[in-house]
């Protein structure tokens, strides 16, 4: 048995962190990277993949916002990480087993749900979550079998965040525009033959408490073949918002509006168009066997008690003819099996990282930690997750110093046997890379990114005909 001080080159400090998106690398990183703490960090993810939202999430016409994984590669070098692909912990590794061999978990599992409307008809084919339409363009294994007909004129974006603008924009790309990216093959090919003519981006609140950001924005009005509709009465201001503006600065908000004010200068040049609307909700979903229409509720803002302004029904309603409604309304946390978990808030709960119980005063559970979505709710962009992470690690380092942390836990040796006895295929950082490099290639040969791979049995024969010799 280890002897010197927990934290020490002797006796390091073993910490499990579950998931591999940005909010696991930057708490490894943190972690890995302390001067006076000798940490050995084990990543696991369901997934052979790393990377999460990046990877899965992030549309596949924004490379560049994808080119943070050189950093998460660079933590991944590091002689004291290793990666568990492929390893489902819930249930291919029970927590409660997990927590044996170390002295910390962090769970980084991210949002992978999404939340309802509530009204009638919402399961009608036709009616989708932003959530699959991400996952099915973006390659995720998950979302592979899913298919949406595009044989339609008009699809429905509901919700103004910049997964509503993602879904809208890659619904209205022209063929030219996916072409040099890396969205999956089957995504292409179907979007390829879409009819959709009009997407409608429906906000439930005014143009001024729009979620999307203007880069998002402006970006439609630089589409070649997309024609950004921005009627003049749907962006005039009421009294309120006009009052709220003056009184509370907001360049993000400020700056939508003035694009929005450009964008209804345009003329339209015959292209597909993409239309947003505003004040509006979707009270019912019209069709028997699949979408045809949706009833929309005509808001109007009122003052909360918080000073927010928010949507209330005015009774007056407006049926639209749609073939398609994708609800980008929010990413929604899901409960780990055997960790606590806040149903109403779809988190798990925790105080500035530390799990608490609940139903124990709401005392930190010692060892336990959160970082990401599945600690803050699904907000703020790739980079929130950075000090969002370090917050979560440097609880571990505090409680650390503290000697809360004091156990013994077997070595890395014996947890990665405990793994391999339970898991049949553990992908590797190494054989990732090379699950990359075939993916690179691939894309390389059709002038994309990359090509991904859509099914883990796919990833699963490539590596096992990369290893042959
Ligand atoms: P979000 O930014 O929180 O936006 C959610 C939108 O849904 C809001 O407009 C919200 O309206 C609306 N909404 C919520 N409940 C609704 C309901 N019942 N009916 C109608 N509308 C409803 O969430 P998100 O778009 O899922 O994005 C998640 C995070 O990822 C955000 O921080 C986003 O910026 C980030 N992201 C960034 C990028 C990028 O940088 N390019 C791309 C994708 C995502 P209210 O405001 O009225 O609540």
């Amino acid at each position: 048995m280890a002897t010197g001080a927990l934290g020490t080159g002797d006796r390091p400090l073993r910490v499990a962190v579950i998931g591999s998106g940005p909010s696991g690398f930057y708490a490894a990183e943190h972690l890995l990277n302390h001067a006076d703490v000798v940490a050995e960090v084990d990543v696991f993810d369901r997934l052979p993949t790393p990377f999460g939202l990046v990877r899965g999430g992030v549309a596949p016409d924004h490379q560049k916002i994808k080119s943070v994984t050189k950093m998460y590669d660079k933590i991944a070098a590091h002689p004291r990480f290793r990666f568990f692909g492929n390893v489902e912990i819930g249930t291919d590794i029970p927590v409660e087993d997990l927590r044996a061999y170390f002295h910390a978990v962090i769970y980084a599992v991210g949002a992978k749900s999404d939340r309802r409307m509530g009204i009638p008809n919402e399961h009608l084919p036709g009616s989708h979550s932003a959530t699959d339409f991400v996952g099915w363009y973006n390659a995720h294994p998950d979302f592979r079998r899913l298919r949406f007909d595009l044989s339609g004129t008009t699809a429905l974006v509901v919700g103004n965040g910049n997964v509503a603008m993602d879904v809208a924009r890659i619904l209205a790309s022209p063929t030219a525009h996916l072409a040099t990216t890396d969205i999956a093959s089957h995504a292409f090919e179907a979007l390829g033959k879409s009819r959709i003519q009009e997407v409608i981006l429906l906000g439930r609140r005014g143009p001024a408490q729009a979620a999307f950001t203007p880069k998002e924005l402006r970006e439609f009005g630089e589409m070649d073949g997309v024609d950004v509709i921005v009627d003049a009465d749907q962006i005039t201001l009421d009294p309120l918002t006009e009052a709220h503006i003056a009184a509370n600065a907001d360049r993000t908000r400020d700056a939508n509006i003035g694009v929005m004010r450009e964008m209804a200068t345009r003329a339209p040049t015959g292209g597909r168009r993409v239309r947003l609307r505003f004040l509006g909700s979707p009270v019912e979903i019209v069709g028997t066997d699949r979408v045809e229409a949706v009833v929309v509720e005509r808001n109007a803002l009122h003052k909360a008690a918080d000073g927010q302004l928010r949507p209330k029904g005015t009774g007056e309603t407006e049926t639209i003819p749609v073939n398609l409604v994708f609800r980008a309304i929010g990413y929604q946390g899901v409960p780990l099996p055997g960790v606590p978990f806040d149903d109403w808030a779809g988190l798990i709960p925790n105080e500035q990282g530390r799990v608490i119980d609940p139903a124990r005063d709401r005392e930190p559970i010692v060892g336990e930690y959160v970082a990401g979505w599945i600690k803050r709710g699904p907000t703020g962009v790739i980079g929130t997750n950075k000090p969002d992470s370090v917050e979560t690690a440097n609880a571990v380092l505090q409680d650390l110093a503290d000697g809360a942390l004091q156990r013994d836990v077997p070595g890395a040796d014996v947890l990665a046997a405990y793994v391999g006895e339970r898991c049949a295929d553990i992908i590797t950082y190494h054989d990732w890379r090379t699950l990359d490099g075939l993916e690179r290639a691939a894309g390389e040969a059709q002038g994309r990114p990359r090509v991904k791979f859509t099914t883990v049995e796919a990833m699963l024969d490539a590596l096992r005909e990369a290893e042959t010799p």
